[in-house]
């Protein structure tokens, strides 16, 4: 089945937005007093968001900004709340607490019982579900919310023309939705987000119908065109690739609540907890007791329960008596010969080797503990084979105290 029909099987009309779900011709306009420039005042402000479905809590006390012009993302697995707390924003769901600013005025407040309403926030959302209506040309799908707002002719054909110039399906207007490809029906989705030149865009995994080479394509068609306009997104995904690819910071939640915010390398260079070493990429985690007395030239020192020693980097971290530190995949060197260097060498047993195209996952034995070893594609090593492993100490990063 081609992709265009597969996709658009999928687009339920029962889940077409409504008029209000789409948007505004009337971006939320700044008021109060100006942002002094050493500090830009914040596009969106979200702070202490909690919403509650019945007794399910489904965000529990979620803070963040999004810069002008920064692309945001809320990352982490199913059920963590991303997408209803991109929802509070759009202003289509009701918070329980909790107060959302755009442009610095309140359009969610409990405290002083503010709830503005979804077509009043400037925002535009893009779906999962294109939501396109495939019976309908690509210039109308993109022109319906402006008429519905009753816009006058010439200036529907005229921003209309311009939104989808702006995502290079100008020549396909007079083209029925149906006949779209998928990549050309998601950008017909955009288009139709853009035409009401909204001050923020919403993105509900966008990309998620798409197959892998499209998704990865469209990733950085949509990243160039959001730096390009400098409109300020909030974009929600359970896609590690696509977060790293796509954004300027990633907020990664879990069960209603942030885990860690940090630019794409923060968070996979120093990730804060183990679940956020695990979750954002391979990591392997070694826990062991802190022995302050071997801790030299600022690397600390852990000990684990079979007595392997480890130095690795604290990152401005409190060591605790007992640490976890993570050290990602490819991180760890594998070799035949004893490397050079004293510190973070071991002989190890190969368990087994995966090959996986680009890359062989190594399976090792560390002592007793398992660990795997991302390195390029390389001739198998037989199982039970004894080799060297060695990771240099800048790359184990300890974790926080206490997260897990
Ligand atoms: P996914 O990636 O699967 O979409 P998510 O991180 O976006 O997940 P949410 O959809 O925000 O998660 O859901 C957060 C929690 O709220 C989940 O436990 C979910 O089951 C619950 N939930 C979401 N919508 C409703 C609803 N309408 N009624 C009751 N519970 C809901």
């Amino acid at each position: 089945m081609p992709l265009s029909s597969l996709l658009l099987s999928r687009v339920e009309l029962a889940h077409y937005p409504s008029t209000s779900d789409l948007g505004t011709s009337m971006p939320a306009s700044p008021q109060g007093s100006p942002p002094s420039l050493s500090t830009p005042r914040p596009h969106i402000e979200v702070e202490g968001l909690e919403l509650y479905y019945g007794s399910v809590p489904a965000v529990r006390g979620v803070n963040f900004n999004v810069m002008p012009g920064e692309q945001l993302t809320l990352l982490g697995p199913s059920g963590c709340g991303k997408t209803t707390t991109l929802r509070a924003v759009a202003g289509l769901e009701q918070p329980t607490a909790g107060e959302i600013r755009i442009d610095g005025l309140p359009v969610f407040s409990s405290a002083r019982k503010i709830n503005v309403r979804a077509e009043k926030r400037g925002l535009s959302m893009v779906f999962q579900s294109y939501a396109i209506w495939p019976h309908m040309t690509v210039f109308d799908n993109v022109a319906y919310g402006l008429q519905v707002r009753k816009v006058g002719g010439p200036e529907i054909k005229d921003r209309v023309d311009r939104a989808l110039e702006m995502v290079q399906m100008r020549e396909f207007g007079g083209r029925r939705a149906s006949q779209l490809s998928g990549g050309q029906q998601q950008r017909v989705a955009l288009a139709r987000a853009f035409v009401f030149q909204p001050s923020v865009l919403l993105f509900d995994e966008p990309l998620s119908n798409l197959d892998a080479k499209l998704r990865a394509d469209m990733r950085i068609e949509l990243r160039d065109l959001q730096h390009r306009l400098g409109i300020t997104s909030l974009y929600v995904t359970h896609d590690l690739e696509e977060a790293l690819a796509m954004s300027d910071r990633i907020v990664v939640m879990r069960d209603g609540l942030v885990e860690q915010t940090g630019t794409p390398d923060e968070i996979y260079s120093l990730p804060h907890s183990e679940f956020v070493a695990d979750f954002i990429g391979s990591a392997n985690l070694i826990r062991g007791h802190h022995r302050p007395d071997l801790d030299c030239d600022g690397l600390t020192a852990l000990e684990t329960a079979t007595g392997q020693l480890i130095y690795g980097m604290a990152y401005g971290r409190k060591a605790g008596p007992e640490m976890t530190v993570s050290v990602r995949t490819v991180h760890l060197r594998i070799s035949q010969e004893r490397p050079a260097g004293e510190r973070n060498v071991w002989p190890v047993k190969i368990e087994k080797t995966v090959f996986q195209g680009d890359f062989s996952q190594i399976h090792l034995y560390w002592g007793d503990q398992r660990l795997v070893a991302r390195c390029a594609a390389m001739e198998p090593i037989a199982a039970g084979r004894d080799v060297y492993m060695a990771v240099e100490p800048r790359r184990v990063v300890l974790l926080s105290p206490g997260n897990r």
